[in-house]
């Protein structure tokens, strides 16, 4: 008798352990035709979904929304919001290279201290528009052949951010910081290679134009007979931040070399500002040791200004998961209501200027002030019952210079 084989792969019914016969024709599939046709039809299922649940937001319901998370940052917020909606509506516009007016690509640029807001903002958007993100850092990686991590892993982490869903993660935003630290040290491209300097910058920039990219799923360092996933980077946004430090004084440099057309009292008051940071351009970037080609690959470029007092002071309530808030969260759970006063509030910000840690500090000045609390507060705590806590000036004053790490885990034991 002749032996009964799958219609579709054409596979015997003995090399498969299922054949499904079709009820109306001479026809039947296997088991593994049936698990491939499901794989398929799952990763449509998700691409249709994705296309779906990609929001457009207006630019400026987006700044809104970054609002509610991010304080100040006025400009960069505009610039970003419209940027990322017009990568998303190219995105979904569809864009063949045979349209007559192609839309390219912008990554983003972002320049500022640390705790300024770079990495918040990138995560709020990402958030916002519910497409996979990441943070990748720029140092860790090196050129293929030398310690460290394959640019390839930045992807790594996007396809885990989005469950091992390449159609999703092919519409996710990398946000890659210290991008700052990959520059070249001098502005002569040197003789002898520098590992994690231009060569870094040249693996980065084939990620940034555009293109196929074998990424080892589980990241590391690749290997011969490792299973690669393809991704196609042509739509993921990449956002790209850096301290720049020293830039400053390029961008004085520049302004101080008047162009026609400025009175020299416009000069001092640029040159004068605190702030030049604002006033960055391409041609800083590069004098700082990015290669043009990465500039290029970067067109939009915008600052973070440093947080002022009352910066740091809204950013402790204000956000809507703002330290405090979070810190109440937390004590509410034990039936526990945290008060923290204004002057409490105004002695954070006092220390996080004092250390010059900006808003990075602010949550570590917190923890030590309140860590005796959290540690005494859940057991004095009884059902039913509302335990208050309120945290003034002295207070945090007193709980502060008490705590350097080492006293408070010695009394925590
Ligand atoms: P950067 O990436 O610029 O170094 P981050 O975005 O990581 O800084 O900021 C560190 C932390 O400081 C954030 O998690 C956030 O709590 C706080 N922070 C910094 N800037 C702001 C801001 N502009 N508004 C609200 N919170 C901020």
């Amino acid at each position: 008798m002749k032996e009964r084989k799958c219609s579709f792969c054409g596979r015997g019914a003995s090399e498969v352990a299922v054949l499904i016969d079709s009820p109306v024709s001479n026809s039947r599939i296997c088991d593994q035709c049936v698990t491939q046709g499901h794989e398929i039809l799952r990763r449509e299922f998700q691409r249709s979904s994705m296309d779906l649940d990609l929001e457009l937001i207006p630019p400026r319901q987006l700044t809104a929304h970054l609002d509610k998370y991010v304080i100040g940052q006025e400009k960069a917020k505009k610039i970003l919001s419209v940027a990322v909606y017009n990568h998303y509506k190219r995105l979904l516009q569809g864009n063949s290279e045979d349209d007559e007016v192609y839309i390219e690509k912008s990554n983003i640029l972002m320049v500022g201290s640390t705790g300024t807001g770079k990495t918040l903002l990138a995560r709020t958007l990402a958030k916002a528009i519910n497409v996979p993100f990441c943070i990748a850092d720029a140092t860790v990686i090196t050129e293929a052949g030398y310690v460290g991590e394959d640019v390839e892993t930045i992807l790594t982490r996007l396809l885990q951010a989005a469950d091992y869903d390449v159609a999703a993660a092919e519409k996710g935003i990398v946000y890659i910081d210290e991008i700052d630290k990959i520059a070249r040290k001098s502005d002569n491209p040197s003789i002898t290679r520098d590992v994690s300097g231009e060569g870094v910058q040249q693996a980065l920039l084939k990620l940034l134009e555009g293109t196929i990219v074998n990424v080892p799923p589980q990241g590391g360092r690749k290997h011969p007979d490792q299973k690669m996933i393809a991704v196609n980077t042509e739509n993921i946004l990449f956002i790209c931040g850096g301290a720049f430090d020293g830039v400053e004084r390029i961008i004085k440099r520049r302004i101080n070399r008047r162009p026609l057309g400025f009175s020299q009292d416009d000069e001092r008051k640029m040159a004068d500002t605190d702030n030049l940071v604002r006033y960055v351009n391409a041609q800083d970037i590069r004098q700082f040791g990015l290669i043009p080609e990465l500039i290029g690959r970067l067109p939009v470029i915008t600052h973070l200004s440093p947080l002022d007092r009352t910066a740091l002071r809204s950013i402790l309530t204000e956000p809507k998961n703002s330290i405090i808030k979070q810190y109440q969260k937390l004590f509410a759970m034990d039936n526990i209501k945290l008060e923290v006063a204004d002057d409490a509030l105004e002695f954070i910000v006092d220390k996080a200027i004092e250390f010059e840690l900006g808003a990075r500090g602010l949550r570590s000045i917190c923890e030590q002030i309140i860590l005796d609390a959290m540690y005494e507060y859940p057991s004095k705590s009884q059902k039913g019952r509302m335990l208050a806590l309120n945290i003034d000036a002295e207070y945090a004053q007193k709980h502060f210079d008490n705590s350097e790490h080492v006293k408070a885990i010695r009394m925590a034991v």
